[in-house]
């Protein structure tokens, strides 16, 4: 079993990820990145798709709160079960991995705390356009929750027209946070691009 794409693409296309618009040391995560890597989402096996499978195994133990993992080097979505998109919660962690699929896509190898901070901040930004308490049930560490309710304060009073730029000092925040909070190490993610069909099932 699966997602439909149908519903990936609504997902991806509804207002509270629209909303969400930030630049993190130039690096972009927009409303518009994802309305475009929505169209890479297909149920027929096209190239340069990107599929989505239930694998729990592969996404953590019981005991993970992480509820989907990228796996770049088949271009897919592990999740731990199909009804991921039907919550809040489920959807900010399906989001998260869909910030990994656009730096993939792109080509960009990154910093792992440049490319966490921002999948991060995306998914705690969604949580903050979700239902009071979305937040809280995640966990998301104080620093993320405020450097996220800043982004989205600037970029709402910015007229909404450009991503909101992070600063220098809201940087570090993500970058502690990610290190100390969620505990990644140091090192690089290479991202090779979304190369489409190599093993069909
Ligand atoms: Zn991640």
């Amino acid at each position: 079993m699966t997602i439909p794409a149908a519903d990936i693409h609504s997902f991806l296309r509804s207002a509270a990820v629209q909303d969400i618009n930030f630049s993190f040391n130039s690096h972009p995560v927009t409303g518009h990145l994802l309305d475009q890597l929505a169209n890479l989402f297909s149920d027929t096996p096209i190239r340069g798709r990107i599929r989505v499978t239930t694998n729990p195994a592969i996404v953590g133990g019981p005991r993970s709160r992480t509820q989907a993992a990228w796996d770049p080097d088949r271009d897919k979505i592990n999740v731990r079960s199909d009804d991921i998109l039907d919550t809040p919660v489920g959807s900010s962690y399906f989001l998260q991995e869909c910030v990994h699929a656009i730096q993939d896509w792109r080509s960009v190898d990154m910093r792992i705390q440049v490319a966490e901070g921002m999948a991060y901040l995306a998914q705690t930004w969604y949580l903050l356009n979700s239902p009071p308490g979305s937040v809280a049930a995640v966990g998301i560490p104080r620093d993320m929750v405020d450097v996220a309710r800043e982004l989205r304060h600037t970029y709402r009073t910015t007229t909404r027209v450009s991503p909101a730029v992070m600063t220098d000092p809201q940087y570090q925040r993500v970058r502690q946070s990610v290190l100390n909070d969620y505990g990644y190490r140091t090192g690089f993610y290479d991202n090779d691009g979304i190369r489409g069909i190599r093993r069909l099932r």
